[in-house]
């Protein structure tokens, strides 16, 4: 959306350690209390809710993170990252769109299901009130999730996808025979083949969160803080020992984009290799087996993303960044005089 990395606009990890700033302070008051009654589903629930509708954090918000750790954390996603100002490091094209008078719709799971947003796309386009179409259609990922390796499944869900795409090609190219049409994923889908029990290995060392360190256990992801130097020794040993997966470098944070000096997303960052899995993890209980995953390496040949158009783009795309000048370019928006950060110069 803004051609940046993370380590420029602030958008990676959806939580990050921020114990001044973060929106659950007030929940520091009821961490005496134990986790069965914190952390059951009811009051993650009673969290979710409130993060949503009391403290702004947005719709995407989810109480991933065992609520009594919550006080030491802030949430990336507060706003609609598909409006102007919804991404607070960088402009982003829809700043753009709206900085130069370009009329535009944008559409994402915040207004509705995919096939409400192509319904109401195509009689957006036929009233020919805009002439930038932005749509973001989430569900292939939910799918992907649970269906990575059924084939025929795939198959006829993108069949489904491909039909409702080509009709609203067709609506574009009956009102403009220049229009372009672009398709891009954010992402592939890695099949899982492996799963680790990261969490118990990691409290089997017996310390003690927050006091002596503090992990968020995504899916493909483990993320540490520490306040206690034999702890950090510990659990740095303890996954330097496994094959899963290993520790991210800071070079390679800083070539990937994702480098932050103040060490927001973790002060040790432990990536599994593709197809592993954290069995248990803060964003899944345990009761949610996808069949597929995504957050690995770029590396990884299956986290591959797609760009389909019948514009050729005037720079070859080789990141997921490049789909943000291609954009500019087809909105006809004119290149602002400061330079987009790219990778070479953030962090
Ligand atoms: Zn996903």
């Amino acid at each position: 959306m803004t051609g940046a990395p993370p380590s420029v606009t602030g958008h990676w990890n959806l939580f990050y350690y921020d114990p001044e700033g973060s929106p659950f302070r007030w929940l520091r008051h009821f961490s005496a209390l134990p986790d069965r009654l914190l952390a059951n589903r009811v009051s993650r629930r009673i969290i979710k809710e409130m993060g949503r509708r009391v403290l702004g954090l947005g719709p995407l918000f989810e109480c991933c993170v065992t609520p009594r750790l919550l006080p030491w954390f802030n949430w990336v996603e507060k706003d609609n990252i598909y409006e102007p100002g919804g991404i607070a490091g960088a402009p982003s094209i829809f700043d753009r769109l709206t900085e130069q008078r370009v009329p535009y719709r944008a559409y994402s799971y915040h207004r509705g299901s995919d096939q409400e947003i192509v319904r109401r796309a195509r009689r957006d386009m036929e009233s020919r009130e805009a002439n930038f179409f932005f749509l973001y259609l989430s569900e292939l990922d939910g799918f992907l999730h649970l269906h990575c390796d059924d084939a025929v499944g795939c198959e006829s869900r993108l069949d489904r996808y491909a039909g409702a795409l080509r009709e609203l090609f067709d609506v574009a190219r009956s009102i403009d025979e220049d229009a372009s049409f672009t398709i891009t994923s954010d992402h592939g889908m890695t099949p899982i083949r492996h799963q680790v029990d990261l969490v118990t290995q990691i409290e089997k060392l017996r310390f003690a969160m927050p006091e002596d360190y503090l992990a968020v256990y995504d899916s493909t992801m483990a993320r540490f803080w520490f306040f206690n130097e034999r702890a950090e020794r510990e659990i740095v040993q303890c996954l330097d020992s496994m094959t899963c997966g290993r520790r991210l470098s800071d070079d390679e944070l800083r070539q990937l984009g994702i480098f932050f000096p103040d060490r927001r997303f973790g002060e040790v960052i432990f990536l599994l290799q593709p197809g592993w899995l954290i069995s248990r993890s803060d964003f899944n209980g345990g009761s949610w087996m996808p069949s597929g995953m995504h957050g690995y390496h770029p590396d990884d040949a299956s986290s591959d993303a797609v760009f389909l158009s019948n514009r050729e783009p005037a720079r070859e795309l080789t990141t997921l960044a490049d789909v943000y000048p291609y954009l500019r370019e087809a909105a006809g928006l004119t290149v602002p005089r400061d330079p987009v950060p790219t990778l070479e110069m953030a962090g």
